[in-house]
C-alpha cells in the first residue's frame, strides 16, 4: 500500500480554516483524517477532550516532547500545541490523508520532520473583510481583536514558505481548491508506484 500524504493548513485566526478542513474531510470520507493535537491551553465550552484537543499540563506536555512524542510542537499565546506523532503515522502507514490545523511556527518545523509533506497557506481576501470576519464573531474584545489583526498580519508574511495559497472568499470555491490540491498529491508518480506495477501485472 502506498503511504498516505500529511497535508499541513495554517491560516491567520478569522480565515475559516477549521470549516474549509471540515467540509473537505466530509466530502472524502474514509480518505482524510484530521490529527487531534495536544494543547496545554484551557478547555472552551463545549470542547471534548480527545477530540478537540488532548488537554494536558505543561509538566505532561513536556514530558512527550522528551519522549520524542511530538511531530512539531510550538508556543502561541501562553500555550503550547503539538501534533501526537503515533496516530499521524499510523494513518499515513494505512495510505490516509491526514490534516494538520497548524500555526505558522509548527508549519515550519514540519517542513524539517517530514519534508514531503503538502502545506497549504489559506488567506482572507482582504484584511479588511478579515477585520469584518472577527468583529462580526462578537466573541472578542476590541482590544483582542486588534491583536488577532496585528497576529494575522505577521503570520500572513510567512504565507509564501507554503507550497499552496488558498483564498477563502467564498467557502465552496476553497473547499474545492483543497480537494483538487489533495488530489492532485495523490496522483503523482511517486504515489501511483504501485498501481502501475498492478496494471502490469494484471495484464
Ligand atoms: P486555538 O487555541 O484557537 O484552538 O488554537 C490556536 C492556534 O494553535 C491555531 O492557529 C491552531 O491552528 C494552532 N494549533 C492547533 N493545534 C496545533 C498543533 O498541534 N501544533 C501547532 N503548532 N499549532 C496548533
Amino acid at each position: 500500500m502506498n503511504k498516505g500524504i500529511l497535508v499541513v493548513v495554517s491560516a491567520p485566526s478569522g480565515c475559516g480554516k477549521d470549516t474549509v478542513v471540515s467540509e473537505v474531510l466530509k466530502r472524502m470520507p474514509g480518505k482524510c483524517f484530521l490529527s487531534v493535537s495536544m494543547t496545554t491551553r484551557a478547555m472552551r465550552k463545549g470542547e471534548t477532550d480527545g477530540v478537540d484537543y488532548f488537554f494536558v499540563t505543561k509538566d505532561e506536555f513536556r514530558r512527550h516532547i522528551d519522549e520524542g512524542d511530538m511531530l512539531e510542537y510550538a508556543v502561541y499565546g501562553d500555550n503550547m500545541y503539538g501534533t501526537p506523532i503515533g496516530p499521524v503515522r499510523d494513518m499515513l502507514d494505512n495510505g490516509k490523508t491526514v490534516f494538520l490545523i497548524i500555526e505558522v511556527e509548527g508549519g515550519g518545523n514540519v517542513k524539517k520532520a517530514f519534508p514531503e509533506a503538502t502545506k497549504i497557506f489559506i488567506i482572507p481576501p482582504s484584511m479588511s473583510e478579515l477585520e469584518r470576519r472577527l468583529r462580526g464573531r462578537g466573541t472578542d474584545s476590541e482590544e483582542a481583536i486588534l491583536k488577532r489583526l496585528e497576529i494575522a498580519k505577521s503570520e500572513m508574511l510567512r504565507a509564501e514558505e507554503y507550497d499552496f495559497i488558498v483564498e477563502n472568499d467564498k467557502l465552496e470555491n476553497a473547499v474545492e481548491d483543497v480537494i483538487t490540491i489533495v488530489n492532485s498529491q495523490l496522483l503523482k508518480t511517486d504515489k501511483m508506484k504501485n498501481k502501475i506495477k498492478e496494471v502490469i501485472e494484471n495484464a
